[in-house]
């Protein structure tokens, strides 16, 4: 397993300058071609490709140290356990955490969210009480309170966007009330980049009794986070997009809220004792996590984690924020383009359209051209409903892309001028 410092929790460590050529030979799949053309991948915001260290971790991981956790005597599951727990202690470290037992593993971000809905919505959420989301989210953070709302009569209210895809804070405030029990709102919007100002966001719900739900996605990637500064009651993403592997991911609940919630799910590793006439639970995180887990998973996280925390934060964001304003440049000087989402501060996410041309088209034409973008409506309905559209093309950076993936991204656009006129 990869043991590469915590950078961001120590200050003495020496800061490594960001060599994106160095980053880029640690991604093996970024030195294959598609289509007989080098490939330049710009859709990390959907998911991120994975580093060597992460890869040699779950090999690691199913080669030497694999057996299920937490139920063996022998040195192999004491090991895979051992592995398992350090892997949540990384969690806590990463995004401070005031303990581990905070850290519940899940699938992903979708299934925290719905773990929360579920569990906490479930038992502290009735009629008449409110939810505050906004136009921006991922249906991940929509659906499951819709299906708690046909379960218990909640209200769902969204706080709306303007033309540049700015959070507005005022309306915002106005919409949070006596009956807001929960916010539950994205930290970056995965469509148009705009990071959310979580921590005015927590300030006004608390002042109101409220809890705070962020769907942290795609803000772990673009930003250090610390659960305590931000005092956000619960937080989660996912480790695919984080340069981890899918089918992982992390709800931080505050201690006291994650205790008095109930079970999501029953069976194995979450009961303290079982009888026919009654079933006793675990204490969180167990609680939570019914089942044999993702073990190599949890692995492929701890690996992830550390790779991210061995770059300065400071020099990640000059190099996402040089492409992002290189990426606006080039785009904004083509005839046609219309930009989705210039918000100040924005994260490195660029969604557009081409007038007269479906973003299907343009995704199979850079496709074509070996430019991966995602194109559609990006699991955002109600935003692409706000601006009227059918679909954007999104490309999203991460930590290996370059100037000269934007340039040839251009390029294909070009082509795409061409073939359409
Ligand atoms: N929330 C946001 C903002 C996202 O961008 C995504 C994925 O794109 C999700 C939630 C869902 O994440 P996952 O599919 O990993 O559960």
């Amino acid at each position: 397993m990869n043991t590469a410092p915590a950078r961001r929790l120590d200050p003495s460590a020496a800061a490594a300058p960001f060599d994106v050529e160095r980053v880029r030979a640690d991604f093996p799949i970024l030195s294959r071609s598609v289509h007989g053309k080098p490939l330049v991948f710009l859709d990390s915001g959907a998911s991120a490709q994975k580093p060597r260290q992460v890869i040699d971790a779950i090999s690691q991981c199913y080669e030497a140290e694999y057996a299920n956790i937490h139920r063996g005597v022998y040195e192999l599951s004491a090991k895979a356990t051992e592995a398992y727990e350090g892997a949540r202690a990384r969690v806590q470290r990463f995004v401070n955490a005031r303990s581990a037992s905070e850290i519940v593993f899940t699938k992903g971000t979708t299934e925290a969210i719905n773990l929360v809905a579920t569990s906490w919505g479930g038992a502290f959420l009735g009629e008449g009480d409110e939810v505050v989301l906004s136009v921006m989210e991922h249906h991940a953070n929509i659906v499951p309170w819709q299906l708690l709302r046909e379960r218990t009569g909640i209200v769902l209210k969204v706080v709306p966007t303007d033309e540049r895809g700015a959070f507005p804070l005022d309306a915002y405030e106005a919409l949070v009330g006596p009956r807001t029990r929960l916010v539950a709102l994205t930290h970056v919007s995965n469509v148009l980049g705009t990071v959310v100002p979580i921590a005015e966001v927590v300030r006004i719900a608390h002042a109101s009794g409220a809890k705070v739900l962020i769907d942290g996605a795609q803000g772990v990637v673009h930003q250090p986070v610390d659960v305590q500064a931000l005092d956000a009651d619960f937080y989660c993403f996912s480790g695919h997009k984080l340069y981890g592997p899918s089918g992982i991911g992390v709800l931080y609940g505050k201690e006291a809220l994650l205790a008095a919630m109930p079970p999501y799910q029953g069976g194995g590793d979450m009961i303290e004792r079982v009888t026919f006439e009654r079933t006793t639970f675990a204490p969180p995180p167990a609680r939570f996590e019914a089942g044999t887990p993702p073990i190599a998973g949890t692995v492929g996280l701890h690996a992830a984690l550390d790779y991210v925390a061995s770059f300065d934060p400071a020099a990640v964001a000059a190099h996402e924020h040089d492409l992002l304003a290189y990426a606006t440049e080039r785009l904004g000087a083509l005839n046609s383009v219309r930009l989705y989402g210039t918000a100040p501060g924005k994260a490195a996410i660029v969604s557009f359209t081409m007038d007269g041309v479906h973003p299907h088209d343009i995704g199979t034409i850079l496709d074509r051209a070996g430019v991966a973008v995602r194109v559609g409506h990006h699991c955002a309905q109600p935003l692409m409903d706000h601006f009227d559209i059918a679909g954007t093309v999104r490309a999203s950076f991460g930590l290996y892309n370059t100037r000269g993936d934007v340039d040839r991204l251009i390029d294909g656009l070009e082509d795409v001028r061409e073939i359409f006129g």
